[in-house]
């Protein structure tokens, strides 16, 4: 049996649901910051306006693949394919989905994805 326990699974996906709310509301804040104004800048403002330009857009960039994933887990979790390895198809272990409920790979297929990458 190595199926997820009911309440753990439950808990599990309470997690990913609130980290959902919590990425859609840092998103909608990120979207309606404005780092540049149209005030004109010497070039030492520019040079640090266009760093945090770049720092927000990674950090939008990184929470919308989070985003994404925890979508995708969600859907799994719905569809009931959660906690199955997409690579090897084989469970993917409690410890590691507690630790990131977002996995989609066990941890042996995900060290060779990530070498692989
Ligand atoms: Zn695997």
């Amino acid at each position: 049996m190595d199926e997820l326990e009911k309440s753990t699974f439950s808990a599990i996906k309470k997690e990913l649901v609130k980290r959902k709310i919590e990425l859609e509301e840092q998103l909608t804040q990120l979207s309606k910051e404005k780092v540049t104004n149209d005030v004109v800048q010497d070039p030492g403002d520019m040079a640090s306006t266009s760093t945090m330009e770049s720092l927000k857009i990674s950090l939008q960039d990184a929470e919308k693949k989070e985003y994404d994933r925890i979508v995708q887990a969600l859907a799994k979790i719905e569809d009931g394919t959660y906690g199955i390895c997409i690579d090897c198809g084989r469970h993917i272990g409690e410890k590691r989905l507690k630790n990131s409920p977002n996995s989609s790979r066990c941890l042996m297929c995900q060290e060779q994805f990530e070498v692989r990458d």
